[in-house]
């Protein structure tokens, strides 16, 4: 019996990297334009070596200290997220190029893996944060630890 998995990666909704970069009038070294690319193209959560072999494909001149400090800036402009993922793999950080919505992430104690999930749910609660704390909320994370569907079987 296979039903149909919630889980959608909505790579659609992705902020596209370099034309924040473009509308923000940020000009960027050749280098960063690689950790850049390479972010925005990544099909998993990644931390900042693994992103970096990526990079490293694309442009073998990028040092490791390019990449944090890309990520520093993407980070301080909202356009990447840090996530430690229930810090499954120790104090590693994640990141990943910012959502228009925010998601969760269901994170499997068993093998690993990253599931994400998307839920109105989620947005009712921002709503409701908003208006009961008067805060605005620029960015949400949710992570969920446990044992994915593969797993229980
Ligand atoms: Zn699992
Ligand atoms: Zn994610």
């Amino acid at each position: 019996m296979s039903e149909p998995s919630p889980l959608a990666p909505a790579l659609a909704q992705r902020l596209d990297l370099a034309q924040e970069m473009k509308r923000r009038g940020v000009r960027l070294t050749r280098q960063r334009a690689a950790v850049l690319a390479a972010i925005q193209q990544a099909t998993r959560h990644l931390d900042a070596e693994s992103l970096w072999r990526l990079v490293r494909a694309r442009d073998a001149t990028v040092n490791l200290a390019t990449v944090y400090r890309t990520l520093g800036m993407l980070k301080k402009m909202g356009l990447v997220d840090e996530l430690d993922l229930m810090h499954l793999e120790g104090e590693k950080h994640f990141y990943e190029v910012s959502r228009s919505q925010s998601h969760l992430h269901l994170a499997c104690f068993e093998c690993g893996k990253i599931e994400e999930y998307q839920t109105e749910q989620f947005l009712k609660l921002q709503a409701e944060v908003e208006s009961v704390c008067g805060f605005t909320v620029k960015t949400g994370r949710l992570e969920f630890g446990g044992v994915c569907r593969t797993c229980r079987k």
